[in-house]
């Protein structure tokens, strides 16, 4: 696989308790893959001229389903997606960050889902673009941060911190 650039700059910040839920959003839905999205805040930061995004995890929603591929079917239901959106943004005045899924080995964005990144960023609902896709090794947990911004693949910074 091509080497993916390493975007300090944006960084995805999540509490252990929600760390715990994606491992156990991923234990049930074994064998299949896990699916599911993350809602929180995105803070823009100037610092010395330099800009900053940081998001923010604050409420995890795993996806039930016995798709093999779970992030297909997300896909493929993007109005009905939508419904859930606007319900997190106007309850808990939430919005999505991350759309999560696991693999049965590594934490790296597939061929497809490289194409699924670039598909959601150009279709038009806002609601999809510039989110970090969040990719947890089902076997070892290890978890990673990416997003398609200006046209480019990128790794961003993961932070895990105290509930
Ligand atoms: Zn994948």
């Amino acid at each position: 696989m091509k080497k993916i650039k390493f975007e300090k700059d944006i960084k995805i910040i999540l509490n252990d308790k929600i760390l715990d839920e994606l491992k156990t959003c991923v234990k049930n839905s074994q064998p299949n893959e896990a699916c599911g999205l993350i809602f929180g805040d995105i803070k823009e930061i100037v610092r010395a001229g330099e800009y900053y995004y940081q998001y923010i995890g604050k409420k995890f929603n795993c996806i039930e389903s016995d798709k093999k591929s779970p992030v297909s079917f997300l896909i493929d239901n993007i109005e009905k997606l939508n419904e859930v959106f606007q319900d997190a943004a106007q309850k808990q005045n939430l919005r999505l960050i991350s759309i999560f899924h696991s693999h049965p080995a590594g934490a790296y964005p597939s061929g497809v889902d490289t194409r699924n990144m670039k598909y959601l960023d150009n279709c038009g609902n806002n609601a999809f673009r510039n989110q970090i896709w969040t990719i947890m090794d089902a076997h070892n947990h290890e978890l990673n941060g990416f997003i398609y911004f200006n046209e480019e693949f990128m790794q961003v910074g993961l932070e895990i911190v105290k509930d």
